[in-house]
């Protein structure tokens, strides 16, 4: 599959998004996981207002790229959400018959604290 022309975008897309109460558990289990130093250096980060707080700045990559929720796996790649560096592999359609039940916004309605 073609990929999105992500790196240098520095988060560029990574606001707030919706997640699941699955998938806020699976992010719960990687940070409660991750090695203290790492798990610090990414909390501590200095990110711009509204950037998602797991945005790892430095390393200009999704912090919990292994449990990011569903929404983060499909943008660029579906028609309503558009990456505008490479519009074109915005093709697929969603599943509007099977609507996800979200729990809150990441980063608004949890934020770090809510992890450890
Ligand atoms: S999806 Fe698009 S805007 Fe977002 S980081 Fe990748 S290339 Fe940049
Ligand atoms: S979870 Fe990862 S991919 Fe999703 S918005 Fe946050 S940093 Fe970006």
């Amino acid at each position: 599959m073609d990929t999105l022309p992500c790196l240098g975008c520095k988060g560029l897309c990574c606001g707030p998004v919706p997640v699941t109460e699955n998938e806020l558990k699976k992010i719960k289990k990687k940070i409660k996981t991750m090695p203290v130093k790492i798990r610090s250096e990414l909390e501590n980060q200095k990110r711009y207002y509204g950037t998602c707080i797991f945005y790892d700045t430095n390393n200009d990559r999704c912090g919990i790229h292994s449990v990011r929720p569903e929404i983060c796996r499909m943008f660029g790649y579906y028609k309503e959400l558009v990456c505008f560096r490479k519009p074109e592999l915005a093709t697929k359609n969603m599943n509007t018959n099977d609507p996800k039940k979200h729990v809150g916004m990441l980063t608004i309605d949890f934020t770090w604290s809510y992890f450890k």
